[in-house]
Parts: C-alpha cells; sequence; structure tokens
C-alpha cells in the first residue's frame, strides 16, 4: 500500500456526468479565484472505467437526451462558460447543423460525445482506471480533519489519497428481478451494445424477449426489431400499453434548480405525495414519439403479414431456463393465467437501475452515517452526508437521495446547478491539505489515529 501526499480538497468518486460537472465547477471556480483572489481547490477524481463513458451499452443510434441540451454540464450554473452544449457544437464544427435540427433533444450518442470532450479538457483531473474500495475518517481530537480515501488499480497497487472533502457519485446499478442472473443468453439492458455484435458474429438469431415497459425496454425492442429484421422480438411486460412520459411544461417545472428548494424543505407526506404524482415523468414511461414509432410498426406489420415485433402485454415471464440453444421463457397472460413457451435466443430484462448503494465505498464508515426514521442515509439540502462525529471535512454524496432532494437527483437536469452548490459548501469550509508541509496532525502520508466507526443511536438501540 502506497500512502501518497500531498492531499486534496476534494476527491471523487467515479466521474460520470455528475462529477464531471462538478470538476467543470472546480475548474470555474479556481479560474475565478485566480483573478479574484481566494483560495483554489484542489481535486481528483476517481474513475473505475478506462476512460470516460456514458451508458455506453445503451448508446443506441436514433437514441436521444431525454432532458433539453440546455441542461448540460455547466450552462445552468454559468451560461458563458466554455464548457457549455453550445461551446461544444462550436468547437466540432456544429453549430450551425445543430441549430437547423430544430431541437433541444440531441442524440444520445452525441451528448456522450459532448461529455467525453469536456472530460478530455479535465484529464489533470481524473485518474482512470481507479476504483475507491473504501473512505476511512481522519479523527484529531474527536473532530474529522479529512478522510482517507482507498483507490484500487487493475496493476493491484493500492494508493491511499487524503481529501478535505469527499464526493461519491457513483451513479445508477443494474437492476434485474429477484433470482435472475445475467449470463451469455441473459441481459441487463445495460449491456445490450456490448453483447449485441458478439451474438451476430455467433449465429443468426431467431428471437429475443424483452422484458419491460420503460423507455429502456421500449428501445431495446425498436432496436433489435431494426437490427435483426428476420428475428421476432416479443415485448413482455404487465401493462396494457406503453405509458408516456410527462414532459409537459408546468410538469418539467419539477426539475428546476428551485425546486430542489422546495422539495427539500417539504413535510415527508407532502415529499411522498408529489413524487407519487409525478413519477411518470421518469419511471416505467417511454417517450412519446418512440411510442407511436412501435405501434407504427406493429401495424404495418399487420399489413404486410410479417410480423417481427410481437407484444405480448399484460403478461409477465412466470418462469426461464437456460438451455444449451438459448433461453426457454414461460409468459403468463395475467387475465386468463394462459403460459406461453417461448424458445429465445436472448432475453433482455430492461428492468432499470437503482442508485448505487454509497454504503460499500465508505466500508466502516457508512455506520458513523446518521439515517432517518426510514433508515435513509441522512443528507443535507448541500448534500453533505450528517455524521456521528463533527468535522469541518465533508462527505458529500449525490444522485442516491431522491428521497430529500427530488426526481431531479439522479438525473442530467441539475447537475450543473448542484456542482455550484458543492463548490459553494466545500470553498467555505475547507482545511487546507494541499501545501507540502501542512499544519500539525494535517500532515499528509503521517500514521494517523483512525476512529473505529462507532454504532449510531438508531444502531445501537
Ligand atoms: C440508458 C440511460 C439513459 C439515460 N438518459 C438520461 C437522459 O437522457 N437525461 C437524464 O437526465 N438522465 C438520463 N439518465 C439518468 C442517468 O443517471 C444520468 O444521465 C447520469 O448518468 C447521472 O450521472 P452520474 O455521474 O450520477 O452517474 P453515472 O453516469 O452512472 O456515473 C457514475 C460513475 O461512477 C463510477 N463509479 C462508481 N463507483 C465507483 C467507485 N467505487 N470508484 C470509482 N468509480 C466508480 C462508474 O463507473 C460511473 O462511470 C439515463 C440513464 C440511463 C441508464
Amino acid at each position: 500500500m502506497n500512502t501518497s501526499s500531498p492531499g486534496f480538497d476534494v476527491v471523487g468518486v467515479g466521474f460520470g456526468p455528475s462529477n464531471l460537472g462538478l470538476a467543470v465547477a472546480i475548474e470555474e471556480h479556481n479560474a475565478q479565484v485566480d483573478s479574484a483572489g481566494g483560495r483554489p481547490l484542489a481535486g481528483m477524481f476517481f474513475e473505475r472505467r478506462p476512460e470516460f463513458g456514458w451508458h455506453s451499452g445503451m448508446l443506441l443510434p436514433n437514441a436521444t437526451v431525454q432532458v433539453s441540451f440546455l441542461k448540460d454540464l455547466a450552462t445552468m450554473r454559468n451560461p458563458a462558460s466554455t464548457f457549455s452544449f453550445v461551446a461544444y457544437l462550436h468547437d466540432r464544427g456544429r453549430l450551425a447543423d445543430f441549430i437547423n435540427s430544430k431541437t433541444l433533444f440531441p442524440l444520445r450518442v452525441e451528448f456522450n460525445d459532448y461529455f467525453a470532450w469536456a472530460a478530455d479538457r479535465l484529464t489533470h483531473l481524473v485518474t482512470y482506471s481507479s476504483e475507491v474500495t473504501e473512505v476511512r475518517p481522519v479523527v484529531e481530537d474527536g473532530v474529522i480533519t479529512a478522510f482517507d480515501v482507498t483507490v484500487g488499480r487493475p496493476t493491484k497497487q493500492v494508493d491511499v489519497r487524503r481529501a478535505g472533502n469527499v464526493v461519491i457519485a457513483a451513479g445508477l446499478t443494474p437492476h434485474l428481478p429477484e433470482g435472475v442472473t445475467p449470463s451469455d443468453r441473459v441481459w441487463h439492458s445495460s449491456e445490450l451494445l456490448h453483447r449485441v455484435e458478439a451474438l451476430a458474429t455467433e449465429r443468426t438469431p431467431r428471437r429475443f424477449v424483452v422484458v419491460g415497459a420503460g423507455q429502456s425496454a421500449a428501445e431495446t425492442t425498436e432496436f433489435l426489431c431494426a437490427r435483426f429484421p428476420d428475428a421476432e422480438v416479443c415485448a413482455v411486460f404487465s401493462r396494457f400499453g406503453y405509458s408516456p412520459s410527462d414532459d409537459s411544461s408546468f410538469t418539467n417545472q419539477i426539475f428546476d434548480p428551485s425546486s430542489v428548494d422546495t422539495f427539500y424543505s417539504a413535510p415527508e407526506d407532502v415529499k411522498q405525495m408529489l413524487s407519487g404524482y409525478h413519477r411518470n415523468t421518469n419511471y416505467s414511461v417511454v417517450d412519446s414519439e418512440l411510442i407511436d414509432a412501435l405501434y407504427r410498426r406493429t401495424y404495418m406489420e399487420k399489413v404486410t403479414g410479417r410480423q417481427v415485433l410481437r407484444v405480448m402485454n399484460a403478461s409477465r415471464v412466470a418462469d426461464l431456463a437456460e438451455t444449451a440453444e438459448g433461453v426457454l421463457a414461460f409468459v403468463e397472460f395475467l387475465p386468463d393465467g394462459e403460459v406461453t413457451r417461448l424458445e429465445a435466443d436472448v432475453i433482455v430484462y430492461a428492468t432499470g437501475y437503482r442508485p448505487a448503494d454509497p454504503t460499500q465505498v465508505l466500508g466502516r464508515t457508512a455506520r458513523l452515517c446518521r439515517r432517518d426514521g426510514a433508515g435513509r442515509l441522512s443528507i443535507g439540502r448541500d448534500h453533505r452526508l450528517d455524521l456521528t462525529i463533527p468535522g469541518r471535512a465533508g462527505l458529500f454524496l449525490t444522485g442516491a437521495s431522491e428521497y430529500a432532494h427530488g426526481l431531479s437527483e439522479t438525473l442530467l437536469s441539475n447537475v450543473a446547478v448542484r456542482a455550484g452548490e458543492l463548490v459553494a459548501s466545500m470553498a467555505a469550509d475547507t482545511i487546507d491539505l494541499t501545501t507540502e508541509s501542512p499544519s500539525e496532525g494535517q500532515r499528509p502520508g503521517t500514521p494517523t489515529r483512525h476512529l473505529k466507526a462507532q454504532p449510531t443511536a438508531r444502531e445501537a438501540s
């Protein structure tokens, strides 16, 4: 193990859009303090992937971003930023072409390229192929002065980096129904593109089963129909039909930065009521244009008599078995219980995602996190986790507190503004760990007493 110095003001766990937006905000904060005075923030982000990637297994050819391009990494916080999507378009020589396309919603492939373009300008702030495995508080005289962040590399080398603040933005993890195990024949939609070409070189697929009725399920279904026109694609879901996402103007205001304040300060029952009313902005819903396209396809196939897309609505996969050839799915039609046996090459579960569990990164430090009455992590409006030991060093969490910050928390909507709030909170409250000769008790790389995680009051009772 290598405990290296100097430390950082901010260490980020993960380098998806959230922490990329934070890196942009740090870069712009530092440029501003250079000219206006103040202390810059030294940051470093650790990303386990070998390079930047945004849901790369679902960068399907026609899929568009579900949010206005103005909700990019910077514009909502700093409309003059050189890290905006417009600045990217200009740099790529496509600004006029994009304007002529008359859309607010770029292709996902293009937004991924935009993110990668921004990440390429911030390589001094990120280390790839580096997985954070633990975050431990450094405790001096009963106060947390810093965190030691353990970082693993493919070379098996392990570093410990000291940080005045840690921001965990570990994103989403694919979710499979209980009892379903991924395999060469059982995929989660998140790995679609990575798997599909290998399958295509190995055999000519005859049938796919796609489970789910959300955006990813509909996109997967459309993609497979187009990619394998000689196969049958069975779309299995328990709803009667795909339901449209509500992206109407009044409802969309729930994603505004100011709505986070409104939501955060609301009583718990009101939070639940609002989240319930507006779940159909994001969960188990599909973009209307895609629903129309899929319906047109089924109708056209009735006209031509050649069915590729077979919609099996009000149905569920009751049983599944892997065979030498592929998978055997038993699909139950819920209204009458009739079971259809489907031999398929592959079954794709487009059954959504869950926020990554932050306690996996925190290790034993998770026991220092206070929890609310429902057992959820207690978190401040500025995304600072509430710890049982006081201290100026901050442990921040983004993308996993929809219960506290509202529906935009896991999305791109507020990445830019939230990053600015994080920087403001950290800049106001940071001990300098970046100098080679820090004050006594803060010297990076010197042995420090790590307090054993204490049970919280709730756990102890
Ligand atoms: C297919 C798909 C399409 C989507 N489209 C939209 C959209 O159009 N609009 C929208 O608003 N939202 C969309 N979302 C929601 C999505 O959550 C956000 O787009 C965005 O990815 C959130 O960014 P993030 O950085 O929080 O998480 P992620 O993009 O998931 O990034 C997290 C990163 O952290 C890394 N990581 C995790 N743990 C560690 C660790 N211990 N050490 C080091 N690295 C780690 C991961 O490798 C990953 O790169 C989509 C989601 C999916 C799955």
